[in-house]
């Protein structure tokens, strides 16, 4: 076998046969050529998931994103799978302890997207403060006939400068939104459920850097406090706000979940909204993707998207390369 790049030209004799590689979710064009220049073929057709089980051992590896799932059958009816790669964090999609039992590698990319998904934090906090998302809905619906109106009704926005952050879970997600936040001038407070550096290195325009420390404080702080929340911890199987815990909130807080549905208690946060307890929230992640709740999506108060947070072409770019380098990396041990 001929490897094209220099710098994988040390592979040469380490791949036996040619393996190959279902991108059953995609993979973007760069970690692609990086595969194919170190000897692997990259097969990108999508392979619909009922028809997996009966198709995929003619391959040695798959890699997904969140829509494919690698559950025990499956890896039981391909034993000739030797690696699953997941282009993104969550593995949920993915049987992983399973998986190694069955001497099954499996990776992630979980760094890649954490900026983007802060960026995306931060476009649903502005447009929240701003009415952005009803405003959307009605202008093209009523602003030629109702301006004056609609001019009224979204007149009572709020600046976000000067304003507290809660952030629960400081991760590497957290702490991009910490960053992000401290450019913009806002009071981040941070929680996690583990001790944590409360330090964050933020990096301006021209390259200036700045490390800064933010307050922690505990969940009851953040929840009493807070005039907007945004959460970014892992799957949990109760949900972090419910009924009782938005009850406790400042009168008018924002809320923002970018992170899995599951951790907001989706009735309650309606009738917190209805009630004005929450002023709006935002919503990248749902219940029951992908059919979300009918109340969330017709939501005034709401702003939505459709869990995109890791979808910028920069960390696809990142997060592509990224799995491409795991997996040259796992065949050449
Ligand atoms: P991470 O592991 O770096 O950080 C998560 C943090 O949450 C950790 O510091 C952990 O200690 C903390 N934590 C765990 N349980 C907690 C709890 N009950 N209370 C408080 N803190 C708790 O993960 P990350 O890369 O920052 O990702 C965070 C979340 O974002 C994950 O759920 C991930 O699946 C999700 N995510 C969503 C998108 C999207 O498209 N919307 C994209 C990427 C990641």
């Amino acid at each position: 076998m001929l490897f094209k790049s220099s710098a994988l030209r040390g592979l040469e004799g380490l791949i036996k046969k040619t393996m190959k590689i279902l991108a059953n979710d995609g993979i973007d064009p760069i970690g692609k050529k990086m595969l194919e220049e170190a000897g692997f073929e990259v097969d990108t057709n999508n392979i619909p998931q009922d028809e997996l089980a009966g198709k995929l051992n003619t391959y040695d590896v798959i890699t997904v994103r969140s829509a494919t799932k690698v559950r025990k059958a499956l890896i039981d009816a391909c034993p000739n799978i030797k690696v699953i790669g997941r282009g993104g964090v969550g593995m949920d999609n993915i049987d992983v302890e399973y998986a190694k039992e069955k001497g099954v590698a499996v990776y992630n990319t979980p760094a890649s997207s954490s900026l983007s998904v802060a960026e995306l934090v931060f476009g649903h906090l502005f447009g929240g403060v701003r009415f952005l998302p009803d405003s959307n809905r009605k202008m093209p619906v009523d602003g030629l006939t109702k301006f004056n109106d609609l001019k009224k009704a979204y007149a009572k926005g709020i600046e976000l400068r000067g304003k507290t952050l809660g952030i629960i879970g400081f991760g590497r997600i957290g702490r991009e939104v910490a960053k992000i936040a401290i450019g913009v001038g806002m009071e981040v407070l941070a929680y996690d459920l583990f001790p944590f550096n409360p330090e964050v290195e933020v990096v301006l325009g021209g390259g200036a850097k700045v490390n800064v420390t933010v307050k922690t404080a505990t969940l009851a702080e953040i929840i009493a406090s807070a005039d907007f929340i945004t959460l970014h911890t892992p799957f949990v199987d109760k949900a972090i706000f419910g009924e009782a815990e938005l009850a406790q909130m400042k009168k008018g807080v924002g809320l923002v979940n970018c992170s899995r549905g599951g951790l907001i208690d989706e009735l309650a946060l309606v009738d917190a909204l209805n009630s004005g307890k929450v002023s709006f929230a935002a919503l990248d992640v749902f219940d029951n993707e992908p059919t979300p709740r009918e109340e969330l999506l017709k939501h005034p108060k709401i702003s939505l998207t459709p869990h995109i947070g890791a979808a910028t072409n920069e960390a696809q770019e990142r997060i592509g390369v990224e799995l491409a380098s795991l997996i040259i990396g796992h065949f050449k041990k």
